[in-house]
């Protein structure tokens, strides 16, 4: 251990060192209580490669941890955490291409591209990191105009098993980049830089309508055939909340790129909201607008893609089964189609271009609500589960999260990790 000490550009904790508690630790609560061996807070590719190597020397388990947001606690282990917070560099080249460091998190993505007046199309939540919602997608409020995160996607670095440092793109290692764009993380080894093509950042209208609860099933069933189908520039999730003692929530949350007029019509095709809040802002801006500061309590978080419509009773049944909890539980529809679907399954490992919408089951831990919740609504579903939000409970993972690319995700591992040395459950 002194040895990987002496060799560090960063640091190196165990629960007995001073710091331990202090270093980026896993979003979930429910992860907390899992304390590492150590954690390695890398500054440097050579600090990756010399964990690596220990690791290897020592039969340690190691997983990256990037924003350490996984669902499934991934990024969580007895061994050790390879803490990727110390690569943060940030820089945008004049054609507007931007070399992100593996441990960047999205708040400030956001607010150094904003500088440059460019942005790139990634998700919600400030602290979420930009490698782990790269490597399995990235859905966001831009992603029905621009498409995934992962489609931006122009180079990685990336530190194998064997610590050798490879650079890849379209023209070098292109099965590996082709794998890291959806395929989930830490299937391959460590990136340790991400290179994007950026946009101009946009000027968008944040938009937040509360729905009357008057007729719940009804908004579900138009949200579904209209979401979907919206013009590019109009992505709204939808939000069904139920808290005990309360009424049943309905809400309409979003961006749009057309000006607050146009959007209010648009939004009035779907529904009159009983209330609404429209403004236009600079994306950056609007991104924090939606930042919640409140953390993340123990949740638990199922979900399945949805090709069709779900039918009345099933939407029925769901809304049903929202009563008699005693802790808070959502239900979120979020719209896919528009970019999303204009590429083809096979053109990266991310699998599931056709699907219409994602639908998110939110719980508490231990709240029995979310498994019947997801089984009322998966007979319905198209099988498909976007691999950022992994799910212990999958019978057939390999098909739900990679579909027809898991052959081919099957022969990067074997090229590229032969030994499995990343490795975990559900892993290619
Ligand atoms: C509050 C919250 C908001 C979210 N919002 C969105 C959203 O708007 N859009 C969306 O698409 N998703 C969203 N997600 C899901 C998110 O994309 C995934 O949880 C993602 O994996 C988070 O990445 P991370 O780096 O923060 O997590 P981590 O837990 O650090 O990493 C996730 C996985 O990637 C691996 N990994 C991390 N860094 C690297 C690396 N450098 N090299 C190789 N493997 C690595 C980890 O080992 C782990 O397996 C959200 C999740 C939460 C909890």
């Amino acid at each position: 251990m002194t040895e990987l000490i002496d060799r560090l550009d960063g640091e190196l904790f165990s629960p007995d060192s001073p710091g331990y508690d202090a270093v980026r630790r896993p979003v979930n609560v429910a992860f907390q209580g899992r304390r590492p061996k150590y954690v390695v807070r890398c500054r440097s590719v050579a600090d990756v490669v010399a964990a690596l190597a220990f690791a290897r020397a020592t039969s340690e388990r190691l997983v990256p941890r990037g924003g350490g947001h996984c669902f499934a606690g991934r990024s969580s282990t007895d061994g050790i955490v390879l803490d990727l917070s110390g690569l943060d560099g940030i820089s945008v080249a004049a054609d507007g291409t931007a070399t992100i460091g593996a441990g960047v998190r999205l708040g400030q993505l956001y607010a150094a591209l904003h500088a440059e007046g460019r942005t790139i199309p990634a998700g919600c939540g400030p602290t979420v990191g930009i490698a782990g919602l790269t490597l399995g997608g990235g859905i966001g409020l831009l992603g029905r105009r621009y498409g995934l995160t992962c489609d931006h996607l122009v180079g990685a670095q990336v530190v194998l098993a064997d610590g050798s440092v490879v650079d890849c793109d379209e023209d070098h290692e292109p099965e590996l980049f082709w794998g890291l764009r959806g395929a989930g993380g830490g299937q391959f080894g460590v990136v340790t830089v991400l290179r994007f093509a950026t946009v101009p950042e946009p000027t968008a209208t944040y938009l937040v309508a509360r729905l009357p609860i008057t007729a719940p099933e009804e908004l579900v069933a138009t949200w579904q055939t209209w979401a979907p189908d919206a013009p590019d520039d109009l992505t709204v999730k939808l939000v069904v909340a139920a808290e005990p003692g309360r009424p049943l929530e309905l809400t309409l949350i979003g961006a749009s790129l057309l000006a607050e007029g146009p959007t209010r019509s648009l939004l009035r095709e779907f529904a009159e909201p009983s209330a609404l809040e429209v403004r236009r802002m600079p994306y950056s801006l609007l991104k924090e607008a939606f930042d919640d500061p409140r953390g993340l309590p123990a949740i638990r978080l199922r979900s399945e893609y949805f090709s069709r419509s779900m039918t009345p009773g099933t939407v029925a049944a769901l809304l049903g089964a929202l009563d008699g909890g005693d802790g808070p539980r959502e239900l979120n529809l979020h719209a896919m189609g528009g970019a999303y679907g204009r590429v083809a399954e096979d053109a990266t490992a991310f699998a599931h271009r056709n699907e219409r919408f994602l639908l998110e089951h939110v719980g508490a831990v231990t709240d029995p609500w979310v498994d019947v919740s997801w089984s009322i609504a998966h007979p319905e579903g198209s099988g498909r589960v976007y691999p950022n939000f992994p799910d212990p409970a999958l019978d057939d993972w390999a098909t739900a999260y990679h579909g027809g690319n898991y052959a081919r995700l099957q022969a990067i591992k074997r090229a590229y990790d032969p030994d499995r040395f990343f490795d975990f459950p559900q892993a290619i």
